[in-house]
């Protein structure tokens, strides 16, 4: 079993953390929130007061972070990751970012001599807990083959998009996905509402029709029909609509770099800015129902 350090132990990062100790690991964790080390250390991992701390003895890093400005500052600069792991040190990061920055963190982290991965993740805080996640991941063949047991304690799926980068890129072009297909559930379902159809009806017919997707069959936008979904828990998240608006935003400045029509994207980004701009970018993103129904 491995040494390994965690940064970042948030929504998604906790439950991660959770089943690699639960898989035998030994962790050192870090968040700059500290009250969100307690439940890894209730589990037998141990907090350290400072992401350096993480890196002592490590044999990989993995961190979770909200977006490129904390990966920057997490890895980069004096006494960032990249200075301070470890020779033979693995760094992993699962968060959703920039292509760019990926990137520069990996080239940065070759020239000290590391490898580093850029493994962002589906699935969801449902996904996470159960260790059922979807990981693509970026990166040399042989250091993916080196995380592949590491990422096999969180996740059920492990596919290598390609080098560094590649990861990020599977991953925004999913979530452009996902936000266009939660605002066109949402619809379906208020619309269902003015038309005198249940919830239920609307969820029982889609979801073995052609309307079918994630955003109807494990994350419904209306309480009832999936009871694991946010809907059912006044939308605590889950999967903020500000984190939403983050990964539409990532789509956005892809497609105009690479000239790519994503307008429905576009579209979508300016429905989740909307919804933030109310008071919804702490709500999961499936709370964006409640401004399109008006209520
Ligand atoms: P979160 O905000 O719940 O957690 C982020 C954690 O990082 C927080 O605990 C915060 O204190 C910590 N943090 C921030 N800056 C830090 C720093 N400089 N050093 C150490 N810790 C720091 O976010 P989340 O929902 O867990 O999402 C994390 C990443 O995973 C994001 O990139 C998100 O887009 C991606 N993601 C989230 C989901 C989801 O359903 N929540 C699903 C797939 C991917």
């Amino acid at each position: 079993m491995a040494r390994i350090g965690f940064i970042g132990l948030g929504n998604m990062g906790a439950p991660m953390a959770l089943n690699l100790v639960k898989a035998g690991h030994a962790l050192t964790v870090f968040d700059l929130t500290p009250d969100r080390t307690g439940v890894l250390v209730a589990e037998g991992a141990v907090a350290s007061e400072t992401p350096q701390g993480v890196a002592e003895g490590a044999e990989a890093i993995i961190t979770m972070l909200p977006a490129g400005r904390e990966v920057r500052a997490v890895y980069g600069g004096t006494g960032g990751l990249i200075e301070v792991a470890p020779p033979g040190c693995l760094l992993i990061d699962c968060s959703t970012i920039d292509v760019t920055t990926a990137r520069e963190m990996a080239a940065a982290a070759k020239e000290a001599g590391l490898s580093m991965l850029d493994a962002p993740v589906s699935g969801g805080v449902g996904g996470a807990t159960a260790a059922t996640l979807t990981f693509m991941v970026g990166g040399d063949e042989e250091a993916v083959e080196r995380a592949r047991p590491l990422l096999a304690s969180m996740g059920r799926s492990i596919v290598r998009a390609g080098e560094s980068g590649a990861g990020q890129a599977a991953k925004i072009c999913n979530n452009l996905i996902l936000g266009i297909s939660m605002i066109g559930v949402a619809e379906a379902f208020v619309l269902a509402e003015k038309l005198g159809l249940s919830h239920q009806a609307l969820f029982d017919i889609a979801s073995t029709s052609s309307g079918q997707c994630w955003s109807l069959t494990s994350y419904c936008p209306v309480p009832g029909p999936v009871p694991t979904s946010p809907a059912n828990r006044g939308y605590a998240p889950g999967f903020t609509a500000a984190m939403m608006l983050k990964d539409l935003e990532l789509a956005r400045g892809a497609a105009d770099a690479t000239g790519a029509h994503a307008e429905l994207g576009a579209l979508a980004a300016e429905f989740y800015r909307r919804y933030a701009a109310r008071g919804g970018a702490p709500v999961d993103f499936s709370g964006i129902i409640t401004m399109i129904r008006g209520s």
